[in-house]
């Protein structure tokens, strides 16, 4: 089966700060996107400010997995298109929200918190542990990995307790991090991944790629039942009746 990926960025710093522009030059979407290529699916990307953001009723209804990374232009996202995504992650989509993705208006729609965290910019080093050897989103990982330079989130993170913590991150100033949840809302799958801080070239790393790639595997559809709704007859004859 082709997995047909849609990787949306808001696309905001790679056009107004030059170092960002040069790190991602064909934005952070292309980069994403890039590192997702593969035989068994189908990439495209979609950006704030095409019509309807990239993401209309066609596109999200193709889409098996939206990859989101978003930052300062998360208010921006019209509420309309935010339900949108929302009601297709309850009807199967899969969903990747990446970084500040975590503060994107579908994930905390989909949580229900505020997805608050404490942060630090300035270069610092994390290292990211497998917290769920065997879980396929930790494929062909060593137990641990290190992102030489990033921005740093530390707990307490308001998120709904996840169904899986595949990943923990430490960092160089003390603080400890959930950075890879997973979650199930209606019949989508999501993971929340932490790393992307765009000021580093975080999107080519070789670890990060094979994170994105195994979750976009592990977020994608699958067939199971017709989901039914409403009022219903019985599926056997029922004896006991509200009738005197
Ligand atoms: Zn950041």
């Amino acid at each position: 089966m082709t997995v047909q990926v849609t990787v949306w960025n808001e696309y905001v710093h790679e056009r107004e700060d030059e170092h960002v522009r040069e790190l991602y030059p064909n934005g952070i979407h292309g980069a994403i996107a890039d590192g997702l290529e593969s035989g068994n699916r189908t990439v495209q990307t979609a950006t704030l400010q095409e019509p309807d953001h990239g993401l209309t009723e066609a596109v999200l209804e193709e889409t098996d997995v939206l990859v989101w990374w978003s930052h300062c232009a998360n208010g921006e996202v019209r509420d309309e298109i935010a339900d949108r995504v929302v009601d297709r992650v309850h009807s199967g989509m899969g969903f990747v929200p990446v970084h500040s993705g975590k503060n994107s208006k579908p994930f905390e729609r989909l949580m229900g918190t505020t997805c608050a965290i404490k942060y630090r910019h300035g270069g610092e080093t994390e290292r990211i542990w497998v917290a769920d050897p065997g879980h396929p989103i930790a494929d062909g990982l060593e137990e641990s990995f290190e992102i030489p330079s990033t921005e740093m989130y530390g707990e307490p993170y308001d998120v709904p307790e996840p169904d899986r913590t595949v990943f923990i991150s430490w960092f160089e100033g003390g603080e400890v991090f959930r950075s890879g949840l997973c979650y199930r809302r209606g019949r989508g799958r999501i993971f929340a991944f932490r790393p992307g801080h765009e000021e580093y070239p975080i999107f080519f790393q070789d670890e990060v790629r094979r994170v994105l790639s195994n979750a976009v595997d592990w977020a994608a559809p699958t067939a199971g039942a017709t989901a039914v709704r409403g009022e219903v007859e019985p599926v056997e004859s029922i004896e006991s009746t509200d009738d005197p």
